[in-house]
């Protein structure tokens, strides 16, 4: 068994978070391929993430695959080339107040972060896009979404772009020049796959 499935076997057998009381019944999500050159970080896997078994498989994952495919990787070439992860790896259940999904809690996050940092020094991508403000915080520092989304960061050795989460709860993406930012960022990252040939 090589290095990433090995990872992803130890991820999928994880209860970390039920040992600490934290979610009843973890269902771990671990997918994805050596070889992609550009890695997604997401927040959480969805319900239909976790009934998939697939990153980015809900109705939020559909627009951000949609954004990628703009930005010059095709939906059909996305298995490939783009490797999907994210902060933790189970899906945490709905918010206790309001719509969407609760999001993970400063505890999670460390216990799932050694699973992270593994596949970072696995697929050594070249490109990271940090989807949402969870993940952009995490690697970035706190920043608000509306400066980071359009800007392209240069971070040990690799190039970092924010976009905000594609969740159809977040009303960020209401505002038309929120949408703009999000055009840029895309313009971005077709330059930069352009460059780079990759
Ligand atoms: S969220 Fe991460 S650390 Fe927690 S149980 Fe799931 S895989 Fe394990």
């Amino acid at each position: 068994m090589d290095a990433l499935a090995r990872l992803h076997s130890e991820i999928l057998a994880c209860r970390r978070c039920e040992l600490e009381g934290l979610l009843p019944h973890p269902r771990p999500v671990a997918y994805g391929h050596m070889g992609a050159r550009v890695m997604v970080i997401g927040q959480a896997p969805g319900v239909r993430t976790m009934i998939a078994g697939r990153p980015f498989s809900g109705p939020g994952g559909k627009l951000l695959r949609g954004w990628i495919a703009r930005a010059g990787i095709p939906l059909e070439e996305q298995d490939r080339r783009v490797y999907f992860t994210s902060l933790t790896r189970c899906y945490p259940g709905k918010a206790p107040k309001g719509k969407g999904d609760r999001k993970p809690s400063a505890r999670e996050v460390e216990l799932c972060s050694p699973f992270l940092q593994r596949e970072i020094e696995l697929i050594d991508p070249v490109l990271v896009l940090l989807v949402g403000s969870m993940a952009i915080e995490r690697f970035l520092g706190r920043m608000p979404l509306a400066e980071a989304v359009g800007q392209l960061f240069s971070r040990d050795g690799r190039w970092w772009l924010p976009l905000p989460h594609p969740s159809g709860v977040s009303r960020w993406l209401n505002h038309p020049e929120h949408r703009a930012l999000v055009e840029e960022a895309l313009e971005r990252m077709r330059e930069l796959l352009s460059s780079l040939g990759l």
